[in-house]
């Protein structure tokens, strides 16, 4: 409900703006538009600042503005999307479009106040170009609160002598961050381990004196990493997620087409029977890692919904799977391209999810109380699947790389034996408390009063 200051901007059509800038990726531009809408519908006016690359949709967002900001990616770059090259190249291409298209905004500004600018931590070149206009700059954070508080260890980790990880499949516990194994410290494979430390050092400095941090994430299920980072840092924190839980007018963000057909497929299925596989919108595996994959997924023997995005398979734009898999999983088996996911998950069929654990995936499965099988990547997915896996045990985890046998094993654990009905339990009991977070009085909703209160402020 909107409260006095909100519901006259609101009455009024007009309330202070706010400027978003997220990283042209699906995973960071789903939850900055999710929040815009959330921020809009309390009352502020919203200009959605982004690149050529991955550009949202702006006739599905009439009420916001657009400021386009030419990126100078190439087309290699942008048909195979690597992480750690696309940030790089935004970094070195996007300063000066910046700074100029901030500088033409406050040249028009017609008297019209805004108030900051809100981004994922991912431009380094933010912070000097904001505080160069004199606005206040917010971070919406794309990881759990968990992975933040890793990232923000890796100085102390790298004085006990961490760094370089010598063996990064070693389950030996990190005591200082518990419950942490060496092989959970976020990295990201091929990147040379000195690059990686220096740009996650670059992006502490250059993030630790926002004027905020936002977070897609609630206080039930993050408390003791919350409570951690509040003892540690002085900054404003404001965990008011789950963003796509709020009851709001909802656009699709989906950059890729959604394959809709799996929605038809699933009305067939019996109850909780199948498992919906994913990797999100980033990970390529390699192509042995596909043929294990399709065979531990065959030799389950359970119904599944598989997303194998196109380019997904290194070196490929698509890869036929094994011969013998279709006439193996006929009639109990989906492949598509692209999924509705969030529509994947809250749909009764679907029993178990097994994901990448990047933040987005794992939120939206703990909201539809869906419990996860988790194969960590890269980055932060580390962290998630460990405290999916042991902190909330709604989950468990894929240890030992892609094995048929043990994948197969895996899919058993959770959709047929007793161990997957105690992960449903627990994660039904998780699901609740999201919801309730959201509810008037609830920890999220009440984050995002003071989230509001504070923008005002500024
Ligand atoms: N997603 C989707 N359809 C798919 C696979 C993924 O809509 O077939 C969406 C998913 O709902 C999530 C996002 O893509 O919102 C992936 O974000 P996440 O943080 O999980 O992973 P990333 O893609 O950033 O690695």
């Amino acid at each position: 409900m909107a409260r006095e200051g909100e519901r006259q901007w609101q009455e009024k059509g007009k309330g202070p703006r706010l400027l978003l800038f997220p990283t042209p990726l699906q995973g960071h531009i789903t939850p900055m538009l999710q929040l815009a809408t959330l921020l809009h519908c309390k009352g502020f006016s919203i200009t959605i600042l982004h690149t050529n690359f991955n550009s949202p949709n702006p006739s599905s967002y009439p009420n916001f503005s657009f400021e386009s900001i030419s990126d100078g990616l190439s087309e290699q770059q942008t048909s195979r999307i690597n992480f750690m090259t696309i940030a790089t190249a935004l970094n070195a291409n996007c300063e000066v479009p910046f700074r100029d298209c901030l500088a033409g905004m406050m040249l028009e500004n017609t008297g019209e106040r805004i108030v900051c600018i809100i981004d994922d931590g991912l431009f380094q070149f933010l912070p000097t170009v904001a505080k160069h206009f004199k606005l206040p700059r917010l971070i919406l954070e794309m990881n759990s609160v968990a992975s933040f508080v890793a990232y923000v260890a890796f100085p102390l980790l790298k004085l006990k002598g961490y760094f370089p990880i010598q063996d990064p499949m070693s389950k030996t516990p990190i005591p200082e961050l518990p419950p942490l194994r060496i092989k959970d410290i976020p990295d990201i494979k091929g990147q040379s381990p000195d690059t990686w430390y220096e740009m996650v050092a670059n992006s502490l400095n250059q993030i630790m004196d926002s004027a905020g941090f936002i977070w897609n994430s609630f206080d039930h299920l993050e408390h003791t990493s919350l409570t951690e980072l509040r003892h540690d840092h002085q900054f404003p924190i404001f965990p008011i997620g789950p963003l796509h839980k709020y009851s709001l007018p909802s656009s699709s963000t989906s950059l890729l087409v959604q394959d809709r057909t799996c929605m038809d497929w699933l009305e067939k299925q019996a109850p909780k029977s199948v498992i919906y596989i994913s990797f999100g919108s980033l990970v390529a595996i390699e192509k042995t890692e596909l043929v294990e994959t399709a065979w531990g997924i065959a030799n389950s023997m359970q119904p599944f919904l598989w997303v194998i995005r196109p380019g997904s398979v290194n070196g490929f734009e698509w890869v036929e799977l094994p011969e013998g898999f279709e006439e193996k999983t006929r009639d109990r088996g989906l492949v598509v391209k692209w999924a509705p996911q969030q529509e994947v998950l809250a749909h009764p069929a679907v029993g178990a999810f097994w994901t990448h654990s990047g933040w987005n995936s794992t939120l939206e499965s703990i909201c539809e109380g869906v419990p996860m099988l988790c194969w960590p990547f890269l980055g932060d997915q580390k962290v998630n699947a460990r405290f999916v896996s042991h902190v909330w045990r709604i989950g468990v985890q894929l240890e030992d790389g892609l094995e048929r046998d043990e994948i197969e094993r895996a899919i058993k654990r959770l959709m047929v034996e007793k161990q997957g009905e105690e992960v449903r339990e627990r994660i039904s009991a998780v699901k609740e408390n999201a919801e309730i977070c959201l509810r008037e009085g609830g920890s999220s909703h009440e984050s995002l009063n003071s989230l509001v209160d504070y923008l005002m402020s500024l």
